[in-house]
């Protein structure tokens, strides 16, 4: 599989693991938005969040929630944002699904609330409808 993510998972390329099991590996991005930035990955390859199975991603939701509070300790942040980003439109580069596990400062520059948007009237219910019926 020519994917830079399993190329990492069979230790083919360099990388720096933070943390490793069965199912799940975690490792330093290489172009950290803070220090420390950190990715976790199932190291079977799927491509988004949606092809991961089921029954696979609770342990996988596991491991990030162990290793954002390792990068919230190690670092010392006093905040942490989880992020996982699906397909071209989203900014996904790498398709081997992820987790980012960003630490975060205050003051770091990183102002993800400035770029909200709102709803026309009635639209926030239709939308709601939608996305309640869309539910498997
Ligand atoms: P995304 O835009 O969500 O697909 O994020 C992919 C992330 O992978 C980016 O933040 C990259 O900096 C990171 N990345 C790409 N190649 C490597 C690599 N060889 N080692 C570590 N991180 C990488
Ligand atoms: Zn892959």
């Amino acid at each position: 599989m020519d994917c830079i993510f399993c190329k990492i998972v069979r230790k083919e390329i360099p990388s720096s693991i933070v943390y490793e099991d069965r199912g799940s590996l975690a490792f330093l991005d290489i172009s950290p938005l803070n220090k420390g930035h950190t990715l976790v990955i199932p190291k079977n390859h799927y491509e988004t969040i949606a092809d991961i199975p089921e029954k696979e991603i609770g342990e996988l939701a596991r491991v990030v929630r162990n290793v954002a509070i390792a990068v919230k300790k190690a670092t010392g942040a006093p905040g942490i944002n989880i992020t996982q980003n699906n397909g071209r439109a989203a900014e996904q580069l790498v398709p081997h699904a992820h987790f980012h596990i960003i630490p975060r400062f205050g003051g770091d520059g990183i102002i993800l609330s400035h770029l909200k948007k709102k709803y026309e009237s009635g639209e926030m219910e239709k939308t709601r409808v939608k996305i309640s019926e869309a539910i498997d």
